[in-house]
């Protein structure tokens, strides 16, 4: 059966969403189609707004609507210390914990060479530019506990020492194979207490 093209449309756009597959773009669009027209209109605002509003902080590459970002703008934390992570929401799981209070630099992704990621598709770069500015003692290592996140934490360990700053590996208690978005306040904070120098 072919749907009709506004619906057939629907259904595509929800297929490209990560984890939604045929069955599951077809429910949502019909779902979608039966909506009250003003809750539609404000999902498809939604998109469009944040979108529009959000972009990533010219620093630390975090998800921020004013440049820089209120992380990097801020005048209470500590300047001699960053936290690498893999993605933004990264970042909110560290904010949780309430126990860090220094700077952020997020790499967007972490090394898979099955994947085709090497070190030019990360925030490695603009990671050094900072490093080298001098200010910073200290950069602990908050990529994932799984393989890949290993790996990158290794990878920027080597790329960061001759520059003669300290490298910290978070991890203790952290389940391994699992991500750092979905640990918990005390795991993670525990996790950034227990870090060790690599
Ligand atoms: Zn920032």
């Amino acid at each position: 059966m072919q749907y009709i093209a506004p619906l057939a449309k629907l259904i595509e756009q929800f297929r490209r969403l990560p984890g939604i597959g045929p069955k599951t773009a077809v429910r949502l669009a019909y779902h979608v189609l039966a909506m009250e027209k003003q809750q539609a209109k404000n999902f498809a605002e939604a998109i469009v707004d944040a979108t529009e509003k959000i972009g990533y902080c010219s620093v630390c590459f975090n998800l921020t609507d004013c440049n820089p970002c209120r992380i990097c703008s801020s005048s209470e934390r500590d300047e001699s210390l960053i936290c690498v992570v893999e993605e933004p929401k990264d970042i909110v799981a560290m904010e949780r914990t309430r126990e860090y209070k220094g700077f952020y630099h997020v790499l967007h992704g972490s090394l898979s060479p099955l994947d085709g990621v090497g070190p030019d598709d990360l925030r490695l770069k603009e990671l050094l530019a900072r490093i080298s500015e001098g200010r910073i003692a200290e950069v602990i290592m908050a990529t994932n506990p799984d393989v890949e996140g290993e790996a990158t934490a290794m990878y920027v360990s080597r790329l960061l020492k001759p520059l003669g700053v300290k490298v910290t590996r978070i991890g203790h208690g952290l389940p391994v194979g699992g991500e750092l978005e979905y640990a918990d306040e005390v795991t993670l904070s525990k996790a950034l207490e227990n870090r060790r120098e690599m």
